[in-house]
Order: structure tokens, then C-alpha cells, then sequence
């Protein structure tokens, strides 16, 4: 006679933060939750970005609405877990005059409510390691968590507070309504949240197909402590045709006509290159980034656009400091924050399109578990 299989309230396949997200969201609502991983660690995007959790710059509305959701969870959970939060805010530093109209058109918005202009002398005072801006606005919604710390001991919080089975070196090769086909056998469950990231080559090829994602490379350095501590993290001109949050204001269009026109610029937005700066404990500096898409991107880091990273670098900060590790990473994209599939009554796929997945995820497993338990939202 053959022993019954365990059944789970709710299998996650992935443990990156799309996937943590949505173990955290079941976990709340009292599920006995399971999360499978093909690696023996989270080793995809979600540990090999700025951990950059930004509200401000994030598209206006929904995608604005998940980030400042997704912050108060993180400001939260980043306690409880042994996550240092390690810096808070963002500067957005205008070089540029029609950088500086963007920041001002931006501080009308619903958005720039509770930012506000740094007046020169704080700026003079605070920020002495900038190449002096014409103008900068702060905003007080934003944190930063190191990636690849915070992933890990998220994990182990929502195994020790929360009761969450972990299973690592585990692939899956199919799901279906129930049922989990892995390398280590077949596993049952009510509800199942696929959550693998820009791995489409396994699970839902289909759907990954029907809502053209592709995929996302984009190189970044970590540069050697400089002297200063920045207050926050800080972004420059050509963040502001990047991020739709200021992208899509009507005088976006002119800065991106500027740089468009400076040979240096246009040469960062051909590599889709915008200037993040963030700082982490031991006071060296992740910097980036470049965007580059393809189905399946070539794995180089390419000398020349770390160069053109480090003269945007340059504009907002001056002369950079040594280079001290470079590597890539991709995400999936798509037109769209993100897709929520239901291949079967009690299933869903789940993938941040966006580039934005700390940023967002934790609002965004919310809305899928209240919609998968039939909550009224
Ligand atoms: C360089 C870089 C910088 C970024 N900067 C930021 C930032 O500052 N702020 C921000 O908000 N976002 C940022 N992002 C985006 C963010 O990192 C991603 O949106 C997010 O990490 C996606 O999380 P994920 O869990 O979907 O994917 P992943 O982290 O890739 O995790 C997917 C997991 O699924 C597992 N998996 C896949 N298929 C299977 C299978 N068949 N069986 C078992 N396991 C499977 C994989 O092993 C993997 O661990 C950045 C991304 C990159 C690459």
C-alpha cells in the first residue's frame, strides 16, 4: 500500500523576490506554504540588483500605488528579519535646465507631494560629493536593502516566523491544477504561484510567448568606498527619461532632445545606460545600469559600457573610484509592470515585466492572493 501524499495549502515555485513575496502574502493568510527552487540559493536577479527599493520615479499610478505599498512592507518585514535598511530616500539631481524643469513638473504631481527641492545650502552643506547640480528634489519614500544579504535572510525569516518550507535543487518541470511535476518526485497542493523570473524555457513557454517577454541584460560595478557617505541614493538627467514616473511628463521630452544631442548622452541612451548610486554598509558604491534586449542576451560585460557608465558616473559624481567587481544580470520584459496568468483554476504564473520587482513585489503578491482565495480585495 503506498503512503498519502502530503498535500500543501500552497507550493511557490521560485525564491526570488517575486516568489518570497507571494510565500509572505499565502504565509499571512495562515496557508502552510512551500517554496520550490531549481538552485541551491536565489541566485537570479533579485540578488543581483541595486535592492533598490524605489517609489519615487515608478510609473504614475498602479505601478506608483504597488511601490509605496511594497516600501511599507519592506520597512516593516526589513526588522523582523535582521535586514538592515541601509540608506532611506532618493536625490534626483538636475544638471541639465530642462532636467530642472522635469524635477519641478515633477514635484506638481500627485507623486512629488511630500518631496521637496534641497535648497543650495543643505545641498552644499549635505551632498559636497556631488558635481554641483542646478537644482535637486528629495524624496522620502524610498529604501535600500544589499540584495544579496536581504534575500537569504528573508527566506530564513519566513521559514523561522512564519512556518514556510524551503526546498532548494529542486526544478520543476510541470504544473498543472494540483499537481507538481519535480526532479525529486510529484507534489500536490490547492493553490500553486509559478514565479520563475525570465526563465520561460520550462514552465508556460506559451504565455511567456503570448505577452512578448523577452529578456533584459544589464551590466553593473560595485566601485571601492570613496571618502563621503552619501545620504541616499542618488539618480542624474538621463534617470529622468528613463523612469516613466518622469519620463512620461511633458517636459521629459525636451531633456531627452538635449541629451539626445550631446554626443556622450546619446551614447548612454543607445545602451539604455541611466546613473543609480547607491551606497552599501562597508561604504563602497553599486552602480549602474546599462538595458539591453534579447531572447537570449550574450553573457559579456562589455568594457566600453562600463566606460560609458562611468562617465555618467562622472557627471553626477566625479572622478569615479576603482572598479571592484562588475557582472550582469537580466529580468524579464514586457510592455506592462507585470503578467498574472491563470493556466488552471489554481494556479497562477506571476512575472514583474518591469525591471521593478523589489520594488514592487510585495503589493503586487497581495493583489494575487487576495484575488486567489476569493477575498474581496
Ligand atoms: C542588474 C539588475 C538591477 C536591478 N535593479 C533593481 C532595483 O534597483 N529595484 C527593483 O525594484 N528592481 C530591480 N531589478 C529588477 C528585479 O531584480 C527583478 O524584477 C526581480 O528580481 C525579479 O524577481 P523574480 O523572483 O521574478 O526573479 P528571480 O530573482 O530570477 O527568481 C526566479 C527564481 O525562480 C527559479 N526558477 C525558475 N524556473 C524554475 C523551475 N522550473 N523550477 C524551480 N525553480 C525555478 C530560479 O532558480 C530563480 O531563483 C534589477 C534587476 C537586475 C538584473
Amino acid at each position: 500500500m503506498s503512503a498519502t501524499p502530503t498535500r500543501h495549502d500552497c507550493i511557490i515555485v521560485g525564491a526570488g523576490i517575486v516568489g518570497l513575496a507571494h510565500a509572505l502574502a499565502a504565509a499571512r493568510r495562515g496557508r502552510r506554504v512551500l517554496v520550490l527552487d531549481r538552485d541551491a540559493a536565489a541566485n537570479g536577479a533579485s540578488i543581483r540588483n541595486f535592492g533598490f527599493v524605489t517609489v519615487t520615479g515608478q510609473e504614475a499610478g498602479t505601478v506608483w500605488q504597488l511601490a509605496r505599498r511594497s516600501a511599507a512592507i519592506w520597512a516593516e518585514v526589513a526588522p523582523l528579519a535582521g535586514i538592515p535598511i541601509v540608506q532611506r530616500g532618493l536625490l534626483l539631481a538636475a544638471h541639465r535646465p530642462e532636467a530642472e524643469a522635469v524635477l519641478d513638473a515633477f514635484a506638481e504631481t500627485e507623486m512629488g507631494r511630500d518631496c521637496h527641492r534641497l535648497p543650495a545650502d543643505e545641498l552644499a552643506r549635505d551632498w559636497p560629493m556631488l558635481v554641483p547640480p542646478r537644482a535637486a528634489l528629495w524624496s522620502p519614500h524610498d529604501l535600500r536593502v544589499e540584495s544579496a544579504e536581504a534575500i537569504p535572510r528573508l527566506a530564513g525569516w519566513l521559514a523561522a516566523a512564519h512556518g514556510v518550507t524551503f526546498q532548494y535543487g529542486t526544478a520543476v518541470h510541470a504544473v498543472a491544477q494540483g499537481r507538481i511535476e519535480t526532479n525529486h518526485g510529484t507534489l500536490f497542493a490547492d493553490q500553486i504561484i509559478v514565479c520563475p523570473g525570465d526563465d520561460w524555457s520550462t514552465l508556460f513557454p506559451d504565455l511567456y510567448a503570448e505577452a512578448g517577454i523577452t529578456r533584459c541584460k544589464l551590466q553593473m560595478l560595485r566601485l571601492a568606498a570613496p571618502a563621503w557617505r552619501l545620504p541616499s541614493p542618488v539618480m542624474g538627467d538621463l534617470s529622468m527619461v528613463r523612469y516613466l514616473g518622469y519620463a512620461a511628463l511633458p517636459q521629459a521630452a525636451a531633456l531627452r532632445a538635449r541629451l539626445e544631442g550631446e554626443p556622450a548622452a546619446a551614447a548612454a541612451l543607445a545602451d539604455g545606460i541611466h546613473l543609480i548610486a547607491v551606497q552599501s554598509a562597508d561604504g563602497s558604491l553599486v552602480v549602474g545600469d546599462s538595458h539591453h534586449y534579447a531572447p537570449t542576451p550574450d553573457p559579456f560585460a562589455s568594457d566600453a559600457i562600463d566606460a560609458r557608465i562611468l562617465a555618467a558616473y562622472a557627471e553626477l559624481l566625479g572622478a569615479p573610484p576603482r572598479v571592484q567587481a562588475r557582472w550582469t544580470g537580466t529580468y524579464a520584459s514586457a510592455a506592462g509592470h507585470s503578467i498574472v496568468r491563470s493556466p488552471a483554476p489554481d494556479v497562477r504564473l506571476v512575472v514583474v515585466t518591469s525591471g521593478t520587482g523589489a520594488s514592487t513585489s510585495f503589493a503586487l503578491a497581495e493583489h494575487v492572493l487576495t484575488e486567489l482565495m476569493g477575498e474581496t480585495a
